[in-house]
């Protein structure tokens, strides 16, 4: 009888445009696995709380909408997508305002709480949905997600190089201040990982890096 496939999980950590949701994205294709951005994640919760008037330092506005909200998540191809009273276009939630606002909200603890389980929660996702494993990305998925993930990389870049990838994109984004926020916070701040593979993308195409990150997936010991 054939063995079954092992079912991985994939980490991918690492600053403002470091590259990790085009590694991501590649590596969900190339190895069957959910993709999942949980920057989107606090996007979402961003806009969410944006929308009821809200700002940081309303905590206890922000705990009485996080109390009971009707959270989903759909699959859109092979990508996990968070459906917060409603799932939001990407236009959205990149919007220059979420862009301003996001690592605000995001160094509360009870938003980082409130996403923790929904977050965990997609290993039973990606098997429900026939996935042979997940990739997700982030700030702290090899450090505070899962921390016994099978594979954990934490990608970096110089900040010109990143700072010309969101031009590229047409995208208004805060990159050093979202660093400094994401970096300095007490609650799961930006780490590399215990463990976690450093990969520097400044020099390396896409596909150097995706061919870096599938080697070490296809052969685990060497
Ligand atoms: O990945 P992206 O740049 O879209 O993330 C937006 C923001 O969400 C980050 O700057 C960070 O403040 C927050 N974030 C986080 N933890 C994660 C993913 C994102 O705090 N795991």
């Amino acid at each position: 009888m054939p063995l079954e496939k092992h079912f991985i999980i994939v980490t991918i950590d690492g600053g403002a445009a470091a590259g990790k949701s085009s590694t991501a994205r590649a590596l969900s294709e190339r190895h069957h696995l959910l993709y999942v951005d949980t920057g989107s994640f606090y996007r979402a919760v961003t806009l969410y709380l944006l929308k009821r008037g809200l700002t940081p330092e309303d905590t206890e506005g922000i705990a009485e909408a996080l109390r009971d909200p009707a959270i989903a998540t759909r699959l859109r191809g092979r990508e996990a997508r968070i459906a917060l009273d409603g799932e939001v276009p990407d236009a959205e939630l990149r919007s220059r305002e979420v862009n301003e606002q996001v690592s605000r909200f995001a160094s509360l603890g009870m938003v980082r709480e409130f996403l923790l389980d929904y977050q965990r929660g997609h290993a039973g996702f990606a098997r429900e949905n026939g996935f042979d494993g997940l990739v997700m990305e982030g700030r702290d998925i090899g450090s505070v997600i899962f921390p016994d993930a099978d594979f954990r990389f934490f990608l970096e870049a110089d900040p010109e190089a990143r700072n010309q990838r969101r031009v590229h994109q047409g995208e208004q984004d805060s990159i050093a201040e979202r660093d400094r926020l994401d970096t300095q916070r007490k609650t799961a701040p930006l780490v590399c990982p215990e463990g976690a593979t450093r990969i520097n993308t400044t020099q390396l195409s896409l596909n150097e890096v995706i061919s870096r990150v599938s080697e070490i997936i296809d052969n685990p010991r060497s």
